[in-house]
């Protein structure tokens, strides 16, 4: 609980509300992964029963995330919880992308990532001058944007090396807003190329 930050007060519902949104009021949950930090909350219980959080909504995952969630190996079996998962495929609302897709709609684009797990999912949302990039767990916090700092949890950590390499290229030169789900002092940061290798160049909305 400790390690996770897992705080019981904050829920995806009540951040919603804070935002002024309502469940019902969302068509499409884009998941960048199913390990059960980032697809927690996507089902609820009702009269004893796991169903979606979001009643409107097509829920989305890369079909490659989906498989290998679904029998993954010893080495990261805790890493997914079917119940988060396996209920939305049971109500028809999971939809698998296949490796190919990397557009999802107009402006926003996905990144296949496998160095983490496999088949995850980083998102792009671009309006051309401005770009916000959702890296999940390719850069999980600031003090991983040099190229050597990679998660232990990683399956494949020098997959991951190339892959952090090419987005960083890209994020230094085109100045994305990186977003750093797990960062607990930052939202997102911006990226320069420095003498060392890469750096945060500037830390955005601090916490
Ligand atoms: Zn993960």
């Amino acid at each position: 609980r400790n390690i996770y930050g897992i705080d019981p007060e904050t829920t995806l519902e009540k951040s919603l509300k804070a935002a002024g949104v309502k469940p019902e009021e969302i068509t499409k949950v884009l998941h960048t992964h199913l390990h059960f930090d980032h697809a927690g909350g996507s089902v609820k219980k009702e009269d004893g029963k796991l169903v979606p959080a979001f009643p409107s909504a097509k829920y989305f995952v890369r079909k490659k995330n989906f498989e290998w969630g679904s029998s993954p190996s010893d080495r990261d079996r805790g890493s997914y919880i079917k119940q988060n998962f396996v209920p939305l495929m049971e109500h028809g609302v999971l939809e698998l992308i296949d490796d190919a897709t990397m557009e999802f709609m107009d402006g926003i684009s996905l990144y296949e990532i496998n160095g983490h797990t496999f088949g995850q999912q980083a998102i792009k949302i671009s309006d051309g001058a401005q770009t916000l990039f959702f890296c999940a767990d390719l850069i999980p916090m600031h003090a991983h944007v040099p190229l050597p700092y990679i998660m232990g949890y990683d399956l494949q950590p020098l997959v991951t090396l190339q892959e952090k390499k090419e987005v960083l290229a890209k994020a230094s030169d085109e100045d994305w807003t990186l977003v750093v789900q797990h960062d607990p002092e930052v939202v997102a940061v911006k990226v320069e190329r420095t003498d060392k290798g890469f750096r945060v160049k500037e830390k955005l909305f601090q916490l």
